[in-house]
């Protein structure tokens, strides 16, 4: 997968935090999932946004979004202000401010840095489930759960559950068979 922040939103800090955490999530999982620094076929891209464009048909706290899941270019794309403000940081401009604009680089602490970072990879990993397992469903527990509370998106230990994980299992042998197969 590629990690995009074009409005440079992210201190290195907060994205090390995020691809640590994603690495984490999948760690357990036969998916052998790995950052990549261009793009290029089967390369998932993931796009931070300030906020998710107002024409999108998403909820306002939806803090990630996957496109393509069931045909067409697989994408994702995240909402920095959404994660903030799930997580209370003081820090998100209200009102949805327009996408395109920049905002200006804000200054967090190390323990916001490190929650920030890690809310967005589990948002991501969530996300990435849906893309790679588009038939496992929302779990009552764990990453894959619908809603993603304060303390699920921060709280040490969250992983994916028992069904994520059965689900996970099958896509990544799904995976290998077409690679041995040479198939699409
Ligand atoms: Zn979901």
């Amino acid at each position: 997968m590629r990690f995009y922040d074009p409005y440079r939103l992210l201190s290195p800090e907060t994205h090390h935090w995020l691809e640590k955490e994603v690495v984490r999530a999948f760690g357990a999982s036969e998916i052998g999932l790995r950052f990549v620094s261009r793009g290029g076929p089967g390369v998932i891209p993931a796009t931070l946004y300030p906020e998710l464009p107002d024409r999108w048909d998403v909820a306002p706290e939806a803090i990630g979004v996957a496109i393509g899941v069931h045909g067409g270019p697989r994408s994702i794309f995240l909402s920095l202000g959404a994660a903030e403000r799930a997580l209370g940081l003081p820090l998100a401009p209200r009102g949805g401010a327009p996408a395109k604009a920049k905002p200006p680089r804000r200054r967090l602490h190390g323990s916001q840095t490190r929650r920030l970072g890690v809310a967005l990879g589990r948002v991501l990993s969530h996300e990435l489930v849906h893309t790679i397992a588009p038939d496992c469903p929302h779990t009552t527990h764990g990453l894959m759960a619908e809603r993603l509370s304060r303390r699920m998106l921060t709280a040490p230990g969250i992983g994916f559950d028992a069904l994520a994980t059965r689900h996970l299992r099958l896509a990544a042998a799904g995976m290998a068979a077409r690679e041995a197969g040479g198939g699409p």
